[in-house]
């Protein structure tokens, strides 16, 4: 039996007639700007049943057969079917762990939680996701004689690192904008060790993404940002690859934190596709989780969707701080879809959110911090219940985010936190050994 023929085109989210070719640099609408939206030939798709997608994306998981055991390319006819196996810029992302969050979830009350780890990737985030059909695309394109110049993006600091990283893969050269001083440690050194051009500017996020704007219009340098539609169709893979851990069951609840709000609009478009091709006949809830310094899109959701864009002030959970974000009506649509709450968390119950689930073995990056406040006020208010199966999106690696925690867990004085767990500073001596572990059950005890 000979393969059918896929296609995917660019359409305007907002609806505007016409088809654009993925193949050339194209960001937004022509006729009205909003932005695009990758669309599948799904009677095309459907003449595959659901049990054949299912089997064949078994068959492929994590298996060796390249591409296709990669989580992303194991999916490569919902992802980017025209694409050439020989432009594929691959460094094996997806298929992380989702695990049984057992304790913290007992804790919270909870007998289903489960943690989806998106972050256990190739630079440490899902942003790896995304990258690697975006730059596969632009290989593809570079092969066929387009003259792209490089790769640009705007970043919080994860985007960046893995724009850079498959960049260097492909051997594309790269150029990476971030605010100056507002990234870890661990995202600024990851693109400049993969020998992209990193420009560090005076001014937030929402700046760098001005100026990245300004140089893809003018200089033929080609956008990576997540306005690029391209990047939603792998991170898509998330929602499909979840149910398929599940045995191809939906969960009640999807916790995720938003900021530029493309990874929301890219999960919502990963269930619209399994339920378009019959995989699944039941919609989870999709819940948004936002830093109140950064929360744009909460603010809408309080005010019958009505959007202002803000200026996002300061917050641990530093990916995030998004005051104007990119997919804001994708997001929108996305959590009317799927009976959506957006919840909110100050600085100190994202930071104690993050260390109380780390005392039951998992170290959290303050973004997933967020969410996991989010899930605890859900629980709290009675809107999540004990036998929900509910799964959180941990976005990034903790270990990118070492500073934040070593900050929490060494604050002092007024500043000391809830679970902190300051190492404790001795002489190299037997008995004082003895006394501080002594000291240190005692306050243990008393703590709890
Ligand atoms: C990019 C990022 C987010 C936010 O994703 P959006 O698609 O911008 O909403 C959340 N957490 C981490 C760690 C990120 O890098
Ligand atoms: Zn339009």
């Amino acid at each position: 039996m000979s393969e059918p023929v896929f296609k995917a085109v660019f359409r305007c989210a907002a609806g505007c007639p016409g088809d654009h070719s993925i193949w050339q640099p194209i960001y937004n609408c022509p006729t009205c700007g909003d932005l695009l939206q990758v669309v599948h030939d799904v009677p095309a798709l459907k003449k595959r049943g659901p049990t054949s997608w299912m089997r064949l994306f078994e068959e492929r998981y994590k298996h060796t057969t390249w591409p296709y055991g990669s989580g992303v390319w194991g999916k490569k006819e919902w992802v980017c079917p025209e694409l050439r196996n020989d432009n594929i810029v691959s460094m094996d992302e997806g298929g992380t762990n989702l695990f049984w969050a057992e304790r913290y979830g007992h804790e919270l009350g909870l007998d289903d939680l489960w943690v989806k780890m998106c972050g256990n990737s190739h630079t440490g985030s899902f942003k790896d996701l995304g990258m690697t059909v975006l730059v596969s695309v632009v290989k593809q394109m570079m092969a066929n004689g387009s003259p792209v110049r490089a790769v640009a993006c705007a970043s919080t600091g994860d985007t960046s690192a893995a724009l850079a990283a498959f960049a260097a893969s492909a051997g594309i050269p790269a150029i990476v904008f971030l605010p100056r001083g507002l990234v870890s440690p661990a995202q600024l050194v990851q693109p400049l060790s993969n020998g992209a051009s990193v420009l560090a500017l005076d001014t937030d996020f929402d700046g760098c993404m001005k100026i990245v704007q300004r140089l893809v219009r003018e200089e033929g340098v080609y956008l990576a940002n997540s306005m690029n539609s391209l990047r939603i169709e792998g991170q898509k893979t998330i929602s499909v690859e979840i149910v398929q851990q599940f045995d191809w069951q939906v969960p009640d609840w999807v916790i995720i934190p938003g900021g530029n709000l493309g990874n929301v609009s890219a999960l919502g478009a990963g269930f619209d596709l399994m339920h378009d091709l019959g995989l699944i006949d039941k919609r989870p809830r999709i819940v948004v989780a936002q830093a109140e310094a950064a929360n744009p899109l909460y603010r809408a959701y309080r005010n019958n969707w009505q959007f202002e864009p803000i200026t996002a002030r300061a917050t641990l959970a530093s990916a995030i701080r998004i005051g104007n974000p990119v997919s804001i009506r994708k997001a929108i649509a996305t959590l009317q879809r799927y009976d959506g709450i957006v919840e909110q968390a100050s600085e100190a119950e994202l930071a104690d959110a993050a260390a109380r689930a780390d005392l039951t073995g998992m170290f959290n990056c303050p973004h997933t911090g967020v969410a996991l406040a989010a899930l605890e006020k859900l629980v709290a208010r009675g809107d999540i219940r004990r036998d929900d199966r509910v799964v959180v999106i941990s976005t990034a690696a903790g270990l990118k985010f070492a500073e934040f925690k070593i900050a929490y867990h060494t604050a002092t004085g007024t500043a000391r936190r809830r679970y902190a767990n300051a190492p404790i500073e001795l002489p190299n001596d037997y008995d004082a050994v003895r006394r501080a572990i002594d000291d240190a059950a005692a306050a243990k005890a008393t703590r709890s």
